[in-house]
């Protein structure tokens, strides 16, 4: 499948897409893992993406871009991929949509995960990630085994610097402002696909029904 994930931070995208690899091999594509590797390894991207992520700004849909250019010609995403924070802007949105043309590929839809602003408070503050391998634990509804450590590889289980409520609040205010807007974006394309859900779960019964899987 091939699928853009929408909604705020904190809305879930990144546990729905690791749910849906699961059912066709589909890859988990995620910008905000992509740029949090960069920095954690001090490469050029990083140098450049910390900045605005530590402030809870964007990063330049020029880096985004060509990051993505990339990413999608990558073997292991001819299988299917979720885009999973990408596209973030009118903009990106709109080259995502020429370079596929480009590839000569279709998207299935673009899923809006519609969360009420509370929900995603509670779990912005209490959310926590592996730094190695970005699973996602909560320290109310799914702390790892031992504290601190991921259950699947062993890394480092941390909140995230962009994670401060300072940041948060920001984060919010920009997906209200930048983000927001692709949903009306996918609805002309008809590919939108909005689910009103708090759980996980919801949206994954919600996609398959969609999409006959
Ligand atoms: P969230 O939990 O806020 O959805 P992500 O892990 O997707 O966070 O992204 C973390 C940060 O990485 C963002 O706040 C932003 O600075 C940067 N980022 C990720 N994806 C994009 C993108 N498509 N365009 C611009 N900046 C991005
Ligand atoms: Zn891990």
């Amino acid at each position: 499948m091939r699928l853009v994930l929408l909604g705020a931070p904190g809305a879930g995208k990144g546990t729905v897409a690791k749910m849906l690899t699961e059912i066709d091999g589909s890859v988990q594509i995620s910008t905000g893992d992509i740029l949090r590797a960069a920095v954690r390894d001090g490469t050029e991207l990083g140098k450049k993406a910390k900045a605005y992520m530590d402030a809870g700004d964007l990063v330049p849909d020029e880096l985004i871009m060509g990051i993505m250019r990339e990413r999608l010609q990558q073997p292991d995403a001819a299988k299917g991929f979720l885009l999973d924070g990408f596209p973030r802007t009118i903009p990106q949105a709109e080259q995502l949509k020429t370079l596929l043309e480009e590839l000569g590929i279709q998207l299935d839809a673009a899923v809006n995960l519609d969360v009420p602003r509370e929900v995603i408070l509670e779990r912005l503050t209490t959310r926590r990630t592996c730094v190695q391998c970005g699973e996602i634990y909560n320290v109310k509804s799914k702390p790892p085994k031992v504290e601190g450590v991921c259950d699947k590889c062993g890394g480092q289980v941390v909140q995230r610097d962009d994670e401060t409520e300072e940041a948060i609040a920001k984060r919010l205010d920009v997906y209200n402002e930048k983000t927001a807007p692709l949903v009306d974006f996918y609805e002309k394309e008809g590919l939108l696909l909005n689910v009103s859900a708090t759980s996980s779960d919801e949206v994954v019964k919600a996609i398959r029904e969609r999409l006959g899987l």
